[in-house]
């Protein structure tokens, strides 16, 4: 399936008396200010929630600014800075950093400086919610679970700052004994189409119940993989190294991996987040447009097979 075009209303609640004006001022009836829904973003996906290593928050745009229509991205690719702007958003919020290692400079004739420029130029504000979307309950991974029918989900690894439900990765149970085949015919089912499908290593009749994922690349926790009893581990970004090893170290052959497109498992995540967002700001009485980019931003356009 193609990336959905997802729009969810946060339609005007009426009076506006729970919101801080201190956050801008002079915004129209019903309109949010960058600030305000910088709020509304800390209350869903905390910052305390981000790895160390992660640089998460507000990118450019004024806190002031008046704010009525956001979308929602994985990169913040220059195509899909050009949909925001089209679209007239005033907010970008994507869930891959454009800054996470420093620069020295954002000329325009630099790819980040462009993307820089662009935004500042068009009056479109940018801001990442990564690893602390990652972590959050209702984020990447639990969304990934969810969308995969898995019940009694745990975090992989548990947040070192967050509630025990809050973490990186999510283990559960699926209703029911599935083939490998099977199971990953489901992956691939609920996952954005792209250019390179879904891998699998395992056998395809091999019987599967437990199930860990990660969205994004995944290939530093197989340590929790293997101590959480997942017959499979489906993630993102497996390279031939980590992979093989996993393989090697698999005991009555699991886990099993199936290896997805890193774009794609992180993608799903977009439409429940768009949905939060609007439910808390239409909450607060802001009237708010909110869509899900269309741009398929993975890098890889076609591939080769055998056969
Ligand atoms: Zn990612």
């Amino acid at each position: 399936m193609e990336p959905e075009n997802t729009e969810v209303s946060a339609e005007s609640g009426g009076p506006d008396a729970a919101v801080d004006g201190d956050t801008g001022t002079g915004e129209a009836p019903g309109a949010a200010t960058l600030g305000m829904i910088q709020l509304a973003v800390e209350e869903l996906w905390p910052e305390s929630l981000a790895e160390d290593w992660d640089e998460v928050g507000l990118v450019a745009g004024h806190p002031g600014a008046e704010v009525r229509r956001v979308m929602f991205a994985v990169d913040p690719t220059i195509d899909v800075i050009e949909e925001a702007i089209d679209f007239g958003a005033e907010l970008l919020i994507t869930h891959h950093p454009l800054l996470l290692k420093g620069v020295t400079s954002v000329a325009a004739n630099t790819a980040k400086g462009k993307a820089v420029h662009r935004l500042i130029e068009s009056g479109t504000a940018l801001m990442t919610v990564h690893t602390n979307g990652d972590s959050a309950v209702g984020g990447v991974s639990d969304v990934l679970a969810d969308a995969l029918g898995l019940q009694n989900v745990a975090p992989l690894t548990p947040a070192a700052n967050g509630l025990p439900e809050e973490g990186i990765g999510r283990v559960g149970d699926l209703e029911e004994v599935l083939t490998l085949g099977d199971f990953a015919a489901r992956v691939f089912g609920i996952l954005p189409s792209v250019a390179g499908g879904v891998r699998v290593s395992g056998d395809r009749d091999g019987l599967i119940r437990r199930v860990a994922v990660c969205g994004g690349a995944g290939d530093s926790l197989f340590g929790e993989v293997r101590a959480s009893n997942a017959d499979v581990y489906v993630t993102a970004d497996l390279r031939h190294h980590p992979a093989s090893e996993a393989r090697e170290a698999a005991v009555n052959d699991r886990p099993y991996l199936i290896d997805v497109s890193h774009f794609a498992s992180e993608w799903l995540w977009l439409p429940a987040a768009a949905e939060a967002l609007g439910n808390v700001l239409t909450d607060q009485g802001h009237d708010v447009e909110i869509r899900v980019s269309t741009t398929n931003s993975d890098p890889w356009d076609f591939i080769l097979t055998p056969g």
